[in-house]
């Protein structure tokens, strides 16, 4: 049976999801996408029928109230549920579901008592917040609970209603909870109050399972879920109500468009709500009534693709099986396991009802310390899987799996992890969780694919790293600037400074680095290369003779240039020139800044390459205050661990470093820096990047060019004398022509070096062959961060720093 599945769902993926093409998704719940021929239904139905605003007489609005009434009936079919048990909330979501119970909960006399599982959903936890009494339980919690050993007394609330809520399924780890619960909970019924209220939070299960809900015994009075975790469109929820417990919703006090018969509002206030149905008094405002068709053919062509839930459950719960054996299988040279698994449902007898398609896992090198989630998804982003990782909004959850108590989230709080940041390793304990999920759609070859990946890239085939000895009398040979590049506009192309031009050299870096950036008009943010790769296309030059930053855009060789160009004055006389310019505060690398924007044109000139509302700000250099920015540049512990060994370039990577002491570089750090990612000026050295390409070229790929990495510096060397590669992670300070600079770091990468800088393309090098090759306690390192030292020796030459493209360099290496 798995085996046909596995054909069949093969034999249409490429004509029903074009998108997978290069794509392996373990994302979501449920992994299920919208595909082709329900995106083509679906448009045949809006194309070829009028259907109006629901509410009024006309037919066109009539069509639409009528086929929401059967679709209303068809989803409960699909849930088979009875509709005479059962209505059908449509709500935009699994969260506005849960929050419709509780918004109306909270208006009961004396408020509600609330308990919930600590398996559950942030979304399902946020209603401690508006109960009077809340308890989070484990397993044996609600067990005793159920069994009455330790009543709601304790809290205080006997007297009032109870809401127990759980989800049948675990969005972190992909555990299933008994469903019996809601049946037991029913039967703490007592002669002076009554039973709990149910919640039960579907939204994880039914993307690859059947929600039954035709035990009419066992129905949960409120049931929530989102129906793209399911059919991928169309973003839209349903919250299932069993009848017999709606009244208590209309307890809310609030009542929007729609919902209300009457409503009195001058001189009395007075409303009486919708009384023909539950829904009619719930459903806020216009539905989404476009939304709710596409459902329609979404249940419709699911149902063609994949005939039953029963055929998807079958088929993802082979899959995991397959992922769970192949990650836990996986061993470093050492023997010691690759993954730490948190879906624990993987016995020898998988039953479904125990766990759901999803492996949760961290991963630890041979020595136990862990990989960064953030750089595995990266490297994995790089390859195209699609996984997710982090808290996975599953709090409880998380805090369990990772073992992290209290004291501890609070402390990684306030020394800076934060959902989404870069860090996630704290005090030696990981925060957050990788999770990989199938759906309909997977198959055994991504499966493979997936735990290849991790074998491939994380899995140690040798024991210890073997350093070899540098001969320090020969790592920096005979050096030269080869060329010297500006990047005018952070993220955007780079400007070459021509050869034999002095350059200024200022304390923030080379003049006119990244003193522009493009900021979303929206959320003030800065625009990245990352999420929009065109930007390398966006080229900025510096004309001094004109005193004009021109700015060309091409997006392909046929295409014309567009350009516009802008003063490089920031002298008040011009500022006012430029009509509407104002001061306005965004935030780059999440330091606040505040920077000056400029006119419509110039924002309409980019806001059209790119597609996104945004405007080009401003920057200028010499800023003081809390606008200044200062650079974050450190040595890195591989730099610091083996002053003269190198790691062999052949390594796999993360290797463990022995602890060092905080940072001692803190003169350093106080460096200001003008919108450039984390220091003054970044340089690479070309001995490193040959070596680079040629490991890139054994295992087939393409060379890449210096200009992926975005140094203002490369360092070129003559003939035989070229520094052993990565001779520039053991340089403490290097001197460029007559000015001297002090080596600040290794930079960490990401994989914005996959973007070509000429094409705006992107490839999976240099980040993958980098992470075999550089990748240091999960982090990956390319180049050098550093700042000019200015002299104060009274010169011309220390008032007005220069260097120039061919000048010659010495570097010094650090000293034991
Ligand atoms: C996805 C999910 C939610 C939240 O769904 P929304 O569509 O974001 O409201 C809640 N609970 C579980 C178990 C989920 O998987």
């Amino acid at each position: 049976m798995q085996a046909e599945y596995n054909a069949d769902v093969e034999a249409f993926r490429e004509l029903e999801y074009p998108m997978l093409k290069d794509a392996i998704y373990l994302d979501h719940a449920g992994t299920t996408l919208h595909s082709k021929s329900f995106m083509e239904k679906f448009m045949t139905d809006m194309v070829s029928n009028l259907y109006g605003n629901p509410h009024s007489a006309s037919p066109s609005s009539q069509l639409t109230t009528s086929r929401i009434e059967d679709i209303r009936h068809i989803v409960l079919q699909f849930f088979k549920a009875d509709p005479d048990v059962y209505d059908v909330v449509f709500i935009a979501n699994a969260t506005a579901g849960i929050k419709l119970v509780m918004e109306a909960m909270r208006e009961l006399d004396g408020g509600f008592n609330y308990i919930y599982h600590r398996d559950s959903h942030t979304s399902v936890v946020g209603v401690r917040e508006s109960s009077a009494n809340c308890r989070c339980l484990d397993d044996e919690g609600v067990e005793n609970w159920l069994q009455g050993t330790r009543d709601t007394e304790e809290s205080g609330g006997s007297s009032l209603a109870t809401l127990f809520a759980y989800p049948a399924q675990s969005n972190l780890n992909g555990r299933r909870l008994p469903l019996s619960w809601i049946k037991r909970s029913k039967e703490l019924a007592t002669a002076t109050s009554s039973a709990p209220y149910t919640l039960l939070d579907a939204s994880a299960l039914v993307s690859t399972s059947q929600l039954d809900l035709s035990d009419n015994d066992n129905a949960p009075d409120f049931t929530v879920l989102s129906f793209y975790k399911i059919f991928g469109f169309p973003d839209l929820g349903a919250l299932i109500v069993r009848k017999q417990s709606g009244r208590i919703l209309q307890a809310r006090k609030y009542f929007g468009g729609g919902t209300v018969d009457v409503v009195v509002s001058v001189k009395e206030q007075w409303h009486e709500l919708k009384g023909q149905s539950l829904h009619e008094s719930l459903e806020d405002g216009t539905l989404p009534f476009h939304s709710i068709m596409a459902l329609d053919s979404a249940m419709e062509v699911h149902k063609i693709l994949y005939k039953s839930m029963d055929r998807i459950a079958k088929h993802t719960a082979f899959l995991a099986k397959r992922l769970h054996d192949g990650l836990a299988s996986l061993r470093h040279a050492n023997s010691e396991p690759v993954c730490v698994i948190h879906s624990a449902g993987f016995g020898s007898n998988i039953t479904s009802e125990r766990q759901g398609p999803v492996v949760a896992f961290n991963i630890r090198n041979s020595h136990g310390a862990w990989v960064s989630n953030v750089e595995f998804e990266r490297l994995a982003a790089v390859r195209n899987f699609h996984i997710r990782s982090g808290g996975l909004c599953n709090p409880g959850g998380v805090a369990t799996s990772l073992e992290l108590e209290p004291w501890e989230i609070r402390r990684n709080f306030s020394s800076g992890f934060r959902c989404g940041v870069e860090s996630d390793i704290y005090a030696g304990k990981i925060t957050g969780i990788l999770r990989a999920s199938l759906g309909a759609m997977s198959t055994i070859g991504d499966v493979d694919a997936f735990v290849e990946f991790v074998k491939e890239f994380y899995a140690e085939s040798i024991s210890m790293p073997v350093p070899f000895e540098l001969n320090p009398s020969e790592d920096s040979g005979k050096l030269y600037v080869e060329s010297l590049t500006i990047y005018p506009i952070k993220s955007c192309g780079g400007f070459s400074i021509p050869p034999d031009t002095q350059w200024d050299v200022k304390p923030e870096g080379l003049a006119w680095d990244r003193e522009w950036c493009l900021i979303h008009m929206g959320t003030g943010q800065a625009l990245s290369q990352k999420r929009h790769p065109r930007m390398a296309l966006i080229r900025p030059s510096v004309d001094l003779e004109t005193g004009q930053l021109h700015i060309s855009y091409n997006r392909d060789p046929s295409s014309m240039t567009e350009q516009i160009s802008i003063p490089l004055s920031a002298h008040p006389a011009y500022c006012t020139s430029i009509q509407n310019q104002k001061c306005l505060s965004s935030r780059v690398c999440g330091d606040s800044i505040v920077a000056q924007t400029y006119n419509a044109e110039v924002s309409a000139f980019f806001s059209g390459i790119l597609d996104v509302p945004c405007t080009l700000a401003r920057f200028p250099a010499g800023g003081s205050g809390s606008g200044t920015r200062h650079s974050k540049a450190h040595m890195q512990k591989h730099q610091r661990q083996a002053k003269h060994s190198l790691q062999k370039e052949t390594m796999p990577g993360a290797f463990p470093c022995p602890p060092t002491p905080p940072d001692s570089d803190s003169e350093v750090s106080r460096m200001p820096i003008l919108l450039s990612n984390e220091s003054p000026i970044l340089v690479i050295n070309r001995s490193s990047l040959d070596s680079l390409n040629s490991t890139i070229n054994r295992s087939g790929g393409k060379s890449v060019a210096a200009s992926v990495f975005r140094a203002n510096v490369v360092l070129g060397s003559y003939g035989v004398d070229a520094p052993q590669p990565y001779a520039e992670d053991h340089w403490s300070s290097l001197r460029i022509g007559q000015q001297h600079f002090k080596m600040l770091g290794s930079c960490r990468r990401c994989h914005m070096i996959c973007i070509n800088q000429e094409t705006a393309n992107k490839d999976e090098e240099p980040f993958v062959t980098l992470a075999r090759t550089r990748r240091f306690e999960s982090k990956i390192f390319f180049g050098s961060h550093m700042c000019h030292i200015q002299q104060a020796d009274g010169t011309k030459l220390s008032q007005c720093p220069t260097i120039k493209v061919g000048d010659s360099v010495t570097a010094t290496t650090v000293e034991d």
